[in-house]
């Protein structure tokens, strides 16, 4: 296949990049750099430094068979700063990349969030990642554009960022740990949250992208989750709190049954492992 990556250099993007390169697929990779990084990606892919939102027509000359469109404004704090840059990247981002499918007839595999499954106002990411999954099912409706809807819950792994407003939990604990700093819960730490490792994300992009779908949701999460807590206490180390941060969700808890059934994909690594192998490796 000949693949298109939109933020293919960020966290998630690069890995999906890594691995459709080892599967043998051409890809192209459309990232502005705003949080991504040039060196992560992949030395055969081809790469354009381009916001999404400024795609012009022009570019419908080059043929994709999948485009998995993951460049967006990434995270829920940012989105509260920069509303119109969230808006531009993730909604205006959005419709140009269905405007290419509609011209050149490949199919998307759309990077959403879990977050939709809360309040869709309670912060500018949300809304926008909601806009843009309503836009996919749009442009299938219409246009016949063949879509697939991946709904992530709370990545981490390799290349997760630990540091900065675009951080995950488990950087920003991965950090404290190294650094012999106690781990900063924030809120109550009750707050539970799926925890999915990127390589079961990138398997899951890449069984979606393996049929054609009319706008079909896929949760990619393990179905289970952990509270903020329990996660610290997976590390062994000092903690403290800090206030919670607005516009977050209580829960997140994937609910798989679909992804499991319709495209026979499983996730298969589980946190606890992953801590422990951490914890191995920096003593
Ligand atoms: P990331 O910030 O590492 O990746 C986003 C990439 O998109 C970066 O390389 C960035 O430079 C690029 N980008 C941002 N705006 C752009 C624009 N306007 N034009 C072109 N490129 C642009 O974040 P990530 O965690 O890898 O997230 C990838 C996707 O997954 C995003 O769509 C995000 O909403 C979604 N997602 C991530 C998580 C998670 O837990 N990490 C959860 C749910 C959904």
């Amino acid at each position: 296949m000949k693949c298109l990556v939109t933020g293919g250099a960020g966290f998630i993007g690069s890995h999906l990049v890594d691995r459709l390169i080892e599967d043998g697929h051409e890809v192209v990779v459309w990232d502005d750099l705003t949080t991504g990084k040039r060196d992560q990606v992949h030395e055969d892919a081809k790469f354009y430094q381009i916001p999404v939102e400024c795609i012009s027509p022009s570019y419908h000359d080059e043929k994709h068979n999948a485009i998995f469109h993951l460049a967006a404004e990434a995270r829920i704090q940012p989105s509260f700063e920069f509303p119109q840059r969230t808006h531009d990247s993730n909604v205006t981002g959005t419709t140009k990349i269905l405007e290419l499918a509609r011209h050149t007839g490949a199919k998307i595999i759309y990077a959403g969030s879990s977050s939709v499954y809360h309040d869709q106002y309670a912060n500018p990411y949300t809304f926008t990642k909601l806009k843009a999954e309503e836009y996919c099912t749009l442009y299938n409706r219409i246009y016949d554009v063949p879509v697939a809807i991946a709904r992530f819950f709370n990545v981490y792994g390799p290349r997760q960022l630990e540091e900065g407003a675009y951080a995950t939990v488990i950087g920003i604990f991965e950090r404290q740990y190294r650094n012999g700093e106690p781990l900063t819960i924030t809120g109550t730490g009750e707050q539970r949250r799926d925890f999915t490792h990127v390589e079961d994300i990138v398997s899951g992009l890449i069984a979606m992208s393996e049929e054609e779908w009319d706008a079909n949701i896929f949760n990619l999460g393990t179905g289970t989750n952990n509270s903020i807590k329990e996660l610290a206490e997976m590390f062994d180390c000092e903690t403290t709190y800090i206030p919670a941060r607005p516009g977050e969700a209580k829960d997140t808890l994937a609910n798989i049954h679909d992804s499991k059934a319709f495209l026979g994909w499983r996730p298969k690594k589980v946190l606890k492992e992953y801590i422990n192998d951490l914890l191995a490796t920096e003593h």
